[in-house]
């Protein structure tokens, strides 16, 4: 669960030269960085953060450069973004500055720069640890850069965080839970998981519609991205999102994990899992099912669109499920209770 606030600032595919087979960042972005000046650009980042300090706590949100490869652009375009938003947190307005970045465009004159302008978190799109994965994908690195740079950025004092995908050509369930292991052992503290998703215009569209790559189901997103998610979660990495947002875009690309709400059924199927290991043996057939949960769980227990409270009436026999707030529940435990 997302405990800090964001205060977004999207560069699409400004600064990265490369071309990943899956990556159409003006989709995902919902628009195209024009060919502006820098002092506009600046400009409009002081707007964005002035309109959303107006109903966020500053104190505890921070500027975040998302989207392309923010320390691949023009050094003098990274100072002056850099400059802007430092000046929000000198005045206490932000609590620190994050941005992605690929593994690649890190080095350390490049931490330099970041950590003079109040940069505090710096995640890498790494997407996967795995070397045929990485080539397939087209990343334009292999898996030693990943290591290296997420290496140099802890050892700096950054907070690291790690970006993989599910579903990347050449992957499968062992990989990805290798990848999220990975992330674990370079000491991130935070992660986003993104089953793929396959647009329009890309090279993995081209490649689905020639059969070469398989997209993902719904179903095997999840399942997928469960495994991935209790690797993070043992070690307690914050999960800061799983799946791209809703967008007209998302719900109108053809393949892939397109559910515009994924996050939501992986974390349903996370609690879906927990109840059913709970049950355990039971005799539950025509008995009431009992959920007590706490308050933030309350809607990953029931899933989406009630489907947890259906799957186990049809996978257990009982009569009726009923979910529970339990303000006494702080952890994520759950209480069962069957009656006749
Ligand atoms: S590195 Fe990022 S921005 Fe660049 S092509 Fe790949 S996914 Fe797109």
């Amino acid at each position: 669960m997302q405990k800090h606030k964001n205060i977004p600032f999207f560069i699409p595919h400004s600064g990265c030269k490369n071309n990943c087979v899956f990556c159409s960042q003006t989709k995902i972005t919902g628009y195209c960085l024009p060919e502006s000046d820098m002092i506009s650009e600046a400009h409009r980042l002081r707007n964005v953060v002035e309109e959303s300090l107006q109903y966020l706590n500053g104190g505890e949100a921070q500027i975040a450069f998302f989207g392309g490869s923010f320390t691949g652009i023009e050094p003098e375009r990274m100072v002056l973004l850099l400059q802007t938003a430092y000046e929000y947190v000198k005045d206490g307005k932000v609590c620190g500055v994050r941005l992605s970045t690929r593994p690649d465009y890190i080095d350390d004159s490049i931490l330099d720069i970041l950590e003079s302008y109040g940069v505090t978190d710096i995640e890498l799109g790494l997407q996967s640890t795995d070397e045929a994965v990485l080539k397939a994908a087209g990343r334009g690195h292999d898996r030693d850069v990943c290591f290296r740079s997420a290496e140099q950025i802890v050892k700096r004092g950054f907070r690291l965080g790690g970006q993989m995908m599910i579903g990347l050509p050449e992957s499968n369930l062992a990989k990805e839970v290798r990848t999220a292991k990975d992330i674990v052992d370079m000491g991130a503290v935070c992660a986003r998981i993104y089953p793929t998703v396959v647009f329009e215009g890309t090279k993995l569209y081209d490649m689905a519609m020639e059969g070469s790559y398989t997209p993902l189901t719904n179903d095997e997103a999840v399942i997928r991205s469960v495994e991935c998610l209790s690797v993070f979660r043992k070690s307690n990495v914050e999960i800061l999102r799983i799946g791209l947002h809703a967008s007209d875009e998302l719900a109108r690309a053809p393949f892939g994990a397109n559910h515009p709400a994924m996050g939501e059924l992986v974390y349903g199927e996370e609690a879906y899992r927990n109840i059913a290991s709970h049950i355990g043996q039971r005799d539950t057939y025509d008995k009431t099912l009992k959920v007590y949960v706490p308050p933030r769980l309350v809607s990953a227990c029931a899933g989406v669109n009630g489907r947890n409270k259906e799957r186990l009436i049809a996978n257990y026999g009982f009569k009726a499920v009923k979910i529970y707030k339990n303000e006494d529940v702080s952890e994520l435990k759950v209480i069962i209770e069957a009656e006749e």
